[in-house]
């Protein structure tokens, strides 16, 4: 019972790493928020979690880009569980589409989830915590992403490089209050984002769905492996129960060594 007695929200926690993420705090001993733009899987999720009368988890409707919506559900987490101890802003889209012909629209949505609402998040939860006085963690959801580049993935790349500033900047204000911050940036993994572009790709480069994987997405990992949602929630679950100050404003890598710092 490693996170006995605090308090988690986890963005995007309706599916894939998110949803892992938020079962494996839940049975560590958190209460959690699972705050997701799909109301319906969130609902889902807590009640798998262990939502209602076991009052472990509790469904929030929330777009990450939504100032209003953020501040409400933050403010929610607190009234119903008591406090807000860990931030995991792991909410997320994937879009794929050479620079030439990537739309204004389309940059904009995906910095927007990924970075204002990084930011918008991570203010709202600060502001609970440095009033409680009892420090606190923010984990954001990077990805190799955040440290390589790949062809076609423009706003993703900068917006996950984006967040290692973001966790920077936090792990020098938040250490006064005994704030930590820190990004986890995982390899592939296969979840609904990663399936979705599995024939985004094939298509964009004129090869195979099966050469996407191989060639692609694994050729650099050490083994050929996709990274889990169960590493990925090890991983997090690691840096919530981590006790100082000393690990902060880090960012660790998960990826079969697809990318080694
Ligand atoms: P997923 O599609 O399974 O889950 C993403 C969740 O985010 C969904 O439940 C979706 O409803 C929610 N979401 C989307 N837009 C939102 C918004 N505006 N407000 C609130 N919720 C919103 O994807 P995943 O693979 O689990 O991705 C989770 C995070 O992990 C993302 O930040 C992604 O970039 C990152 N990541 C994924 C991989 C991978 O290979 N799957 C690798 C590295 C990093």
């Amino acid at each position: 019972m490693q996170l006995q007695d605090k308090v988690a929200m986890v963005t995007g926690a309706a599916s894939g790493i998110g949803l892992e993420i938020a079962r494996v705090f839940a049975r560590e001993g958190a209460r959690v928020s699972i705050a997701d733009i799909n109301m319906e899987s969130a609902r889902a999720a807590a009640g798998d979690i262990g939502g209602g009368a076991e009052g472990k988890a509790l469904a929030l409707a929330m777009d990450v880009t939504n100032e209003a919506q953020v501040d409400l559900g933050v403010k929610q987490t607190v009234e119903t569980f008591g406090s807000i101890d860990i931030l995991v802003s792991n909410a997320g889209i994937q879009h794929i589409d050479p620079i030439v012909n990537l739309s204004f629209d389309n940059w904009r949505r995906l910095m927007a989830i990924h970075v204002d609402g990084a930011f918008l998040t991570t203010r709202a939860c600060l502001r609970y915590m440095y009033a409680a006085g009892r420090g606190g963690t923010i984990i954001y959801m990077g990805s190799v992403h955040s440290k390589e580049a790949s062809p076609l993935k423009a706003p993703y790349v900068t917006a996950k490089h984006g967040l290692i500033g973001l966790c920077k900047a936090v792990a020098k204000e938040g250490a006064l209050h005994g704030v930590r911050a820190n990004v986890i940036c995982p390899g592939f993994v296969r979840t609904p984002l990663v399936d979705k572009q599995i024939p985004e790709q094939a298509r964009e480069l004129g090869i195979s769905e099966e050469d996407v994987i191989r060639k692609v997405m694994l050729k650099d990992t050490v083994d050929g492996t996709f990274t889990t949602v169960a590493d990925v929630a090890q991983t997090a679950l690691f840096l919530a129960a981590f006790p100082t100050n000393a690990l902060t404003g880090q960012s660790l890598v998960v990826s079969h060594g697809w990318f080694m710092q």
